[in-house]
């Protein structure tokens, strides 16, 4: 049997959410590897081996990959969102590189959280923007000012992924630290927690009113540009920006 990899998103949490190519995936597989709670939303049957497995272990996950393919295994690495977006498929690629090894291997694309909140909330991504991971594991916290405060005099909108955790609350009131110096106070702000689950929470509120209490590590914060206005309940961003 020839073996081969998945790498597939398992989008913001509805099943609804879920690709039909990456439920296809899932259907022919022989193993599931991921961190445990991913891997706890594939459901179990007769043939199909699940590794669940703790956070921070990319590497050996992919490698672990890597090994089940090169035996003949199906596997699946399944990550939330997309697998691209601070997920699983650039490990599987770094693990690639080390072992130099050529495998059968498809990237199945998910519904990244910021589309799935921005969605919610209306259209605050309608214009150019970028998406910063706040999380500090996988390089400085330095890094994350730099890029946030270029971001903002570009007057790009941003996504925040992994926004505040336990293990270091201050960094994200160090981040609205820097936007209110970068940003004028009516700025808009989306705090979207555990979207498309039945734990959802939508906050929509102006810099001067964010409070870093308002995001934990199943939420994405949104930030609009300087553009970024409300319709009714809706927020947008509209499409052209200097145009006359
Ligand atoms: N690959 C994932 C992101 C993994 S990083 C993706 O594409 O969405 C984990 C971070 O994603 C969380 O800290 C949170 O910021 C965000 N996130 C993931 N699922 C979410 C959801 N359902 N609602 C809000 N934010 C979510």
């Amino acid at each position: 049997m020839t073996g081969w990899i998945a790498v597939a998103g398992l989008g913001p949490g509805d099943d609804a959410l879920v690709t039909p190519e990456v439920t296809a995936a899932l259907d022919q597989a022989t193993d599931v590897i991921g961190y445990i709670p991913y891997v706890a939303r594939v459901a179990p049957r007769p043939g199909l081996v699940l590794h669940p497995s703790d956070n921070r272990v990319e590497l050996d996950r992919a490698r672990h990959a890597l090994d089940l393919a090169a035996a003949g295994r199906r596997v699946v690495i399944v990550s939330s969102g997309d697998p691209g977006v601070f997920a699983m498929a650039s490990a599987l690629f770094e693990a690639l590189e080390a072992a130099g090894a050529d495998p059968d291997i498809r990237i199945l694309p998910g519904i990244t959280a910021m589309l799935a909140a921005a969605a919610r909330a209306g259209a605050p991504l309608g214009h150019d923007f970028c998406a910063i991971n706040l999380s500090d594991n996988l390089k400085p916290f330095a890094l994350v000012e730099h890029r946030l405060r270029h971001a903002a005099r570009g007057d790009f909108a941003m996504a925040f992924y992994n926004p505040r955790s336990r293990s270091r609350p201050e960094g994200f009131a160090r981040v609205l630290e820097i936007l209110r110096e970068e940003c004028e106070p009516g700025r808009l702000l989306i705090f979207a927690r555990a979207v498309s689950t039945p734990d959802e929470a939508l906050q929509i509120v102006t810099l001067a009113d964010a409070h870093p209490a308002m995001a934990d590590m199943r939420t994405v914060v949104l930030v609009g540009n300087s553009a970024t206005r409300r319709v009714g309940r809706w927020v947008y961003t509209p499409r052209s920006a200097g145009v006359a």
